[in-house]
């Protein structure tokens, strides 16, 4: 029979050595692009495997049994993960997003959240530490995420009618124990909860108002969001998009919402509260409404490159200077390099880009870098 060939090019996209430069950049908690833009948030990628299959971000042709995975020795260890946090935290990093590929799947992951549970802020403030599951684990796990010091959770649910969920996580997953893993987060106090529901028009719209009649009302924040054109394998296509201002819309013709001003600089979500007290929605209009111009969002893979945008087709080595014996000061040093060296603003350009047709450099799969 004869052999699957798997290209070599695959979801890690390109990769660039980072330098340590010849002049040292003191970490002062105020590091800035070549946009102004501050480094506020690191999402870290624990592992690029998951036991879902949403054909919008890991579909099953692509990510079928022969497809190579990292092996465990290229993934960065829980030390050397906590090490690179530390100088990203004295650039001015406050909040930590641990996520995959799906994270409650990486072993020991309560010891990894222990670890930086335990990092200050040069002003001795704990990190605002929080973790995206597909909650399919977090039954099981929630008391020991909450004990190890987690903060809080999001979980991604992308409908309520059980049919429409196994198909688009499509292993055949049910609902009903995503919803007990997040009764489990709430019991353990692990809030406030946010839900994210990726919105595909003609998959699964029509669960948006029984969403969020379901939540409404329970302190959990239901955010929805434009299905993106990230990686190079979910066959993306605008017109699958459903614009955030027609959820809105929708929402508000039986629930009434008056709109909230933003939590924090930098934030993703548009905030609109219920008028009749019932709590908070949220959408996250990726690609309608680019917010790039206050984007403080950096990525580590979890073979440890720094991603600077979500879709970039290039990430920087770290693992190899970590591996190499760098220094605390010199590490920081190339974080900031390659921070000030950063321009990415994808979103805002994306309708004057030309398509992709595959024949450049691939953009980097979300599984691999995480949301
Ligand atoms: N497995 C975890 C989960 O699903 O929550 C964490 C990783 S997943 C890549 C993080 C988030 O990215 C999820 O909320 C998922 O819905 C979102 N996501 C993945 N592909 C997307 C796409 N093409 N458009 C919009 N959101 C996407
Ligand atoms: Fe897995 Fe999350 Fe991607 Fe779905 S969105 S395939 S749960 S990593
Ligand atoms: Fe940030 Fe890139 Fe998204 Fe723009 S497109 S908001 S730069 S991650």
């Amino acid at each position: 029979m004869a052999e699957r060939v798997i290209p070599i090019v695959d979801k890690r996209s390109a990769v660039q050595a980072a330098a340590v430069p010849a002049q040292a950049i003191a970490a002062t908690g105020d590091l800035r692009d070549e946009l102004g833009r501050p480094l506020r948030d690191l999402r870290i990628s624990v592992t690029d495997r998951c036991n879902f299959r949403c054909s919008y971000c890991m579909p099953k042709e692509v990510f079928d049994k022969n497809y190579p995975y990292l092996p465990h020795a290229d993934l960065l260890s829980f030390e050397e993960i906590t090490r690179l946090t530390q100088q990203f935290v004295a650039h001015g990093v406050r909040k930590i997003r641990l996520t995959g590929g799906e994270p409650l799947l990486r072993k020991n992951i309560e010891i990894l959240i222990a670890q930086l549970a335990a990092l200050r802020t040069p002003d001795g403030h704990a990190l605002d530490l929080t973790l995206t599951t597909n909650g399919s684990l977090l039954a099981r796990k929630a008391q020991a995420l909450r004990a190890a010091g987690l903060a809080r959770v999001t979980v991604s649910l992308d409908g309520l009618d059980d049919t429409v969920f196994r198909q688009m996580n499509d292993v055949d997953f049910p609902v009903a124990e995503v919803l007990r893993g997040i009764d489990a987060a709430q019991g353990a106090g692990l809030g406030p909860i946010k839900v994210n529901m990726v919105v595909k028009r003609g998959t699964n719209e029509h669960e948006i108002l029984p969403m969020a009649r379901h939540f409404r009302g329970t302190g959990i924040v239901l955010r929805f969001i434009e299905y993106m054109d990230v990686g190079a394998t979910n066959g993306w296509r605008m017109d699958e998009v459903l614009p955030s201002a027609e959820v809105v819309k929708l929402i508000h013709t039986e629930l009434p919402l008056v709109q909230l001003e933003p939590s924090a600089p930098g934030e993703t979500a548009q905030r609109w509260s219920y008028a009749d007290g019932g709590g908070e929605v949220g959408v996250i209009s990726s690609v309608t409404q680019a917010f790039c111009g206050d984007c403080n969002r950096a990525r580590l893979s979890t073979e440890g490159q720094v991603y600077l945008c979500l879709f970039a087709t290039q990430g920087h080595d770290l693992r190899a200077l970590l591996r190499g014996g760098a220094s605390d000061a010199q590490l920081a040093s190339a974080i900031a390099h390659i921070w000030q060296g950063r321009s990415d603003r994808y979103s805002q350009l994306r309708s004057t880009l030309a398509p992709d047709t595959g024949s450049g450099r691939r953009r980097v799969e979300m599984s691999y870098i995480g949301g």
